[in-house]
């Protein structure tokens, strides 16, 4: 691997630029999880609303502004961060411009995917925010819910519920990655996602939507299955089972963003054994052949384990650099590459496979 150049702190140093960074993946995750809080005191996201509308007929742009605030604070955070850590050039701002292919094209990836899935998504969050708040709405999810409980309904046994489903929901998306690496007809469109030949924050977002499309109706039941006892939980006036949904969503969001970025987060050895450090997701897109297919799972560490394509951290010393070579992902502009590309090739590959 390219030696990263890294700035050294005393341990002081360190422990007061870890809080403050923390802080806004924190925030992040309240303000997500309070999506679903309803009338709460503990809704980051109401108190936004009623903030703004202080501001007359700026009120939805304000609105809007606050909310795009506490979407991009995490990544923001964490860009600043790096500067901190290392030297420029290894930060992602500037390994932005070294990434073969099309210049900056992560730039553009990272702002065509926000507008295609992440805004439409946000924009529904908070739809259903008022959807949960609509009692009518509520009752008819718990009704789905609660039969399946079998009248199971302490806020203990939701706990547990829950956990389960988030478990079961990072199998899924285990499950979805080793089909994305093991099919060639998905790995044309994941390939895309290992097709920057550096790692920084905004090449997460290389991501490609049609996978999800496909594979998703799939697993519905698995995916729906934590906000549904969410939903229950608060109906019923539990805080415990949110407060294990906000770790989550803070978990995820770290895992994906220190996975992508030049921090190299390794937690300590006992925690590990819970959650996959972070890095270990540079091991994921290295181009040394023995860490193809390796590290699949982004939370726990589990499924790698159990179906042996887990690396552990001294794997990361090996790492020559990343990407995949010749990839036709780094050929062209990034809108055709975006938009049209996907579809090409999975009209070549089924060509390809139809009889002649
Ligand atoms: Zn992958
Ligand atoms: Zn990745």
């Amino acid at each position: 691997m390219t030696q990263i150049n890294r700035k050294r702190f005393n341990k002081n140093q360190n422990k007061i630029s870890w809080s403050l960074l923390i802080l806004p993946f924190l925030l992040w995750a309240f303000y997500k999880s309070s999506l679903y809080l309803g009338d709460s005191k503990l809704n980051i996201n109401e108190s936004v609303s009623s903030l703004s509308s202080s501001f007359g007929i700026f009120s939805p742009l304000f609105s809007f502004f606050l909310k795009c605030f506490f979407f991009f604070l995490p990544v923001f955070a964490l860009l600043i961060f790096e500067l901190t850590r290392v030297d420029f050039k290894d930060s992602s701002i500037g390994r932005i411009s070294r990434s073969k292919g099309f210049k900056y094209a992560d730039i553009y990836y990272y702002f065509m995917h926000l507008l295609g899935v992440q805004f439409p998504l946000l924009i529904s969050l908070v739809t259903l925010n008022i959807a949960f708040t609509y009692q009518g709405l509520s009752n008819w999810l718990n009704s789905i819910i609660e039969p399946l409980l079998g009248g199971n309904t302490s806020q203990f046994s939701l706990s547990i519920f829950l956990i389960l489903a988030i478990l079961l929901q990072d199998f899924k998306s285990y499950a979805v990655h080793y089909i994305c690496h093991k099919n060639p007809f998905f790995w044309d469109l994941h390939e895309f996602h290992h097709s920057p030949t550096e790692m920084t924050i905004l090449s997460q977002q290389r991501d490609n939507n049609l996978i999800g499309a496909f594979l998703n109706p799939l697993f519905l039941p698995i995916v729906v299955l934590a906000p549904l006892l969410v939903n229950l939980s608060l109906s019923k006036g539990y805080i415990i089972p949110v407060v294990i949904y906000t770790v989550d969503l803070f978990i995820v969001l770290m895992g994906s963003l220190f996975g992508h970025s030049s921090v190299k987060l390794i937690f300590p050895k006992f925690l590990s054994y819970i959650y996959m450090s972070p890095a270990l997701h540079w091991i994921h897109h290295s181009i040394n052949p023995e860490h193809y297919d390796k590290n699949l799972g982004m939370k726990f560490p589990f499924w790698d384990k159990i179906f042996g394509t887990y690396l552990d951290e001294s794997h990361l010393k090996d790492i020559k650099g990343y990407g995949v070579e010749n990839t036709e992902y780094n050929r062209y502009n990034p809108f055709y590459t975006y938009y049209l590309l996907p579809w090409k090739k999975i009209f070549r590959r089924i060509r390809n496979t139809l009889p002649a």
